[in-house]
């Protein structure tokens, strides 16, 4: 560390009331409703820097709306997100007469944020009209990164995703698994610190998924951190670090994969391990 790195550290930890802030993602009171149907129900979560954290639940649950609210692609009605230590889509300002206000940030402040969160979508979401290359190299070329040097950051991705040869191809030749291998490639290309994965292998047809899983599982200890939204319990057994059950926006349980997988407390838990398994 520089000087001026341990200044800013000892700054950091001082304003988190003296813990290190080695999270890499921590939701504090996460609330939202549609209309008025609560959606998320004060939801806490640490997540630890480069770890994986797989989420299952039922559907309907509240996971992809929670993935969304990490993202500010979901405003939250209450509660607060932090990536990397800071806040996301809003900041607090210190009113003299009116004490602490949440403000949202500016468009080009969350869209900052935004390319520091990687997000896999289930339905993969690649531009029909780019190449492969294109599609990993839009973001960066349109944030006006440097060309020749995204260029090679993602034929490296490629190759990480076993699609070098691809560069070239369109969306519509390659295979669903390796659409979302692209995909993965493209959540990385800006060397985000959180990557969002939401039900990443479920509009696949099922001798696809293994393919998808295994890059995922290959991200694993990079240092990059993992959020996965998935029903492969094998996956979570093997890969994750920490395993969260959700039903109707509340965290029920969390755990390592033995303590949730094997020994659930909660009988709703058990019921739907008893679905998916
Ligand atoms: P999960 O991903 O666990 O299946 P979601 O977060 O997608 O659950 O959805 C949780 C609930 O919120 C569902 O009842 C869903 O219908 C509802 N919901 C999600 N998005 C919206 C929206 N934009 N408008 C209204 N209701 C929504
Ligand atoms: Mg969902």
């Amino acid at each position: 560390l520089t000087p001026f790195q341990r200044v800013r550290r000892a700054f950091r930890v001082a304003a988190s009331g003296g813990r290190p802030m080695s999270a890499a993602l921590e939701i504090r009171g996460a609330s939202k409703s549609f209309g008025d149907r609560p959606v998320l129900r004060g939801i806490d979560l640490d997540v630890e820097r480069g770890s994986v954290t797989v989420i299952l639940g039922p559907s309907g649950s509240g996971k992809s709306t929670l993935l969304r609210a990490i993202n500010h692609l979901e405003p939250l009605d209450e509660g607060s997100v932090r990536v990397g230590g800071e806040l996301v889509g809003v900041r607090v300002r210190h009113h003299p007469r009116r004490g602490d206000q949440l403000v949202e940030l500016p468009e080009r402040e969350i869209l900052r944020q935004r390319s520091r969160i990687g997000f896999v979508f289930q339905a993969f979401n690649l531009f029909p009209h780019l190449t492969i290359l294109e599609n990993v190299t839009e973001a960066p070329l349109s944030l006006g990164r440097d060309a020749a040097e995204t260029t090679q950051k993602a034929r490296a991705l490629l190759e990480r995703v076993g699609l070098a040869e691809k560069a070239s191809a369109y969306p519509r030749q390659l295979s669903g698994g390796q659409q979302q291998r692209v995909a993965i490639a493209r959540a990385l290309v800006l060397e985000p610190e959180v990557v969002l994965f939401d039900e990443p292998t479920s509009a696949l047809d099922p001798e696809l998924v293994g393919e998808v899983l295994k890059v995922i599982a290959g991200l694993a200890g990079s240092g990059t951190t993992l959020v996965v939204v998935t029903h492969e319990i094998g996956f979570a057994r093997e890969v994750a670090d920490r395993v969260v059950f959700i039903d109707e926006g509340v965290i029920l349980e969390q755990g390592t994969p033995a303590e949730v997988l094997d020994a659930p407390t909660h009988p709703r838990t058990r019921e739907f391990l008893g679905r998916v398994l």
